[in-house]
């Protein structure tokens, strides 16, 4: 085993930061209460709830009331599209997306069709950016709602959402922005973004697994899919993961009071890695040159088997991805490459790095002291 995990795969999660532990670890031991309680312990799990929910909108730009914590990104993003679809089944049954979100949005689209929901799926262009006016001739005076992601998880590309926000927004047709991959990143104003829903994951930015943020805009109505208690406004039924929602606060907190120093640093070993790696024969960058998230670099290389540069990678303590985290393990190429328009045979050599505040210099040089031997070994075996 080599001594040190290189871990280039932040986009598929990442480590919790120490502050946020702290911060949760009164949650699981002395302060235990149940928010609903109404003794002294309750109230104290109610008011770190409260806490965190004003820090989230305060980074959110938001009202507090705004925020719901969910149990994850994917949950987060299912409420959001079920539950304004259910509400507006009366006014209309399209929706509009596009073929490279998260499975959480894809699936749940193509979950919504049992229920006589039609979808359209937006092209994107070889780069993966949605153009806003495709959006706008997709938009029906039946659409109920329109999901865009902010970033995407694969090939970084940023879309345009603050756009197409105002494309929805001047039709009265709610936007809901899978932000997930985005959060920590980027700006996540949601006045500036014009986004009626907006959905983040706590363990995307060194905060824990299992918590989501759901930002619904004041009046828009959607349908509960938890059944139970009260808690969330309503919204979600479930006695509240307290300690999980004072780490995603925290986490929250510290990725956007720490951006102005940390996304530059990353920025340049980004932009070293995929400088340094391009200089492989037969590479090529996948995503936007420009319009992309600080810490990913993802690439395709001809003639390999992603899969086969992964288990090379591991055996060097190397922790990378071929794209999506859920795809991986499957053999078919990446849905978001395939959307892309890229050839299967060349979809299947992509390699995605993402880095972290955690990752230096040093692990960039590894990368680039071991990725051409390796690509160069798996085309002299045939791929
Ligand atoms: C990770 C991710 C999700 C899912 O979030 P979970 O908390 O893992 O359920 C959804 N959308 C995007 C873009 C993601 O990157």
């Amino acid at each position: 085993m080599p001594e040190r995990t290189i871990y280039l795969d932040h986009a598929a999660t990442t480590a919790l930061d120490a502050r946020v532990l702290d911060a949760m670890l009164p949650y699981f031991t002395t302060e235990y209460g149940n928010a609903s309680s109404i003794y002294t312990l309750g109230r104290h799990a109610m008011q770190a709830i409260d806490g965190a929910r004003e820090q989230v909108a305060e980074i959110l730009n938001c009202r507090p009331t705004e925020i719901s914590f969910m149990g994850c990104g994917s949950e987060s993003d299912n409420l959001a599209i079920k539950g304004i679809a259910f509400t507006s089944q009366k006014k209309g049954s399209h929706i509009v997306t596009t073929p490279i979100e998260h499975h959480a949005v894809l699936h749940t689209c193509q979950y919504l069709e049992r229920f006589g929901f039609k979808t359209t799926y937006v092209p994107v262009d070889t780069y993966a950016r949605v153009n806003p006016d495709d959006v706008e001739r997709a938009i029906t005076d039946q659409t109920v709602l329109v999901s865009v992601m902010y970033a995407n998880n694969e090939v970084g590309t940023i879309e345009p959402v603050a756009e197409i926000g105002r494309i929805c927004r001047a039709k009265k047709i709610p936007f809901h922005i899978d932000a997930v991959q985005a959060g920590g990143s980027l700006p996540v104003d949601v006045v500036a973004l014009n986004a009626d829903l907006l959905s983040l994951s706590a363990h995307k930015f060194y905060g824990p697994k299992g918590v989501g943020i759901l930002y619904v805009r004041q009046g828009m109505r959607l349908l509960p899919q938890l059944q139970g208690g009260s808690q969330e406004r309503g919204r979600r039924a479930g006695t509240e993961n307290v300690a999980g929602i004072v780490g995603a606060a925290t986490a929250l907190r510290l990725a956007y009071e720490e951006l102005p120093q940390v996304m530059p640093r990353i920025i340049a070993l980004r932009d070293r890695l995929i400088e340094g790696l391009l200089t492989i024969p037969g590479s090529f960058l996948t995503g936007h040159p420009t319009e992309r998230l600080p810490n990913n670099a993802s690439f395709c290389f001809e003639g390999v088997e992603g899969e086969s540069i992964l288990l090379n990678l591991d055996l060097l303590g190397v922790a990378a991805s071929t794209g999506s985290a859920c795809t991986s393990g499957s053999v078919d190429p990446s849905h978001v490459l395939l959307a892309m328009g890229l050839p299967p045979e060349i979809a299947h050599g992509s390699l995605r790095l993402t880095l972290g505040k955690g990752n230096t210099g040093a692990d960039v040089d590894a990368m680039l002291a071991s990725v051409p031997g390796i690509i160069e070994k798996l085309r002299a075996l045939g791929g």
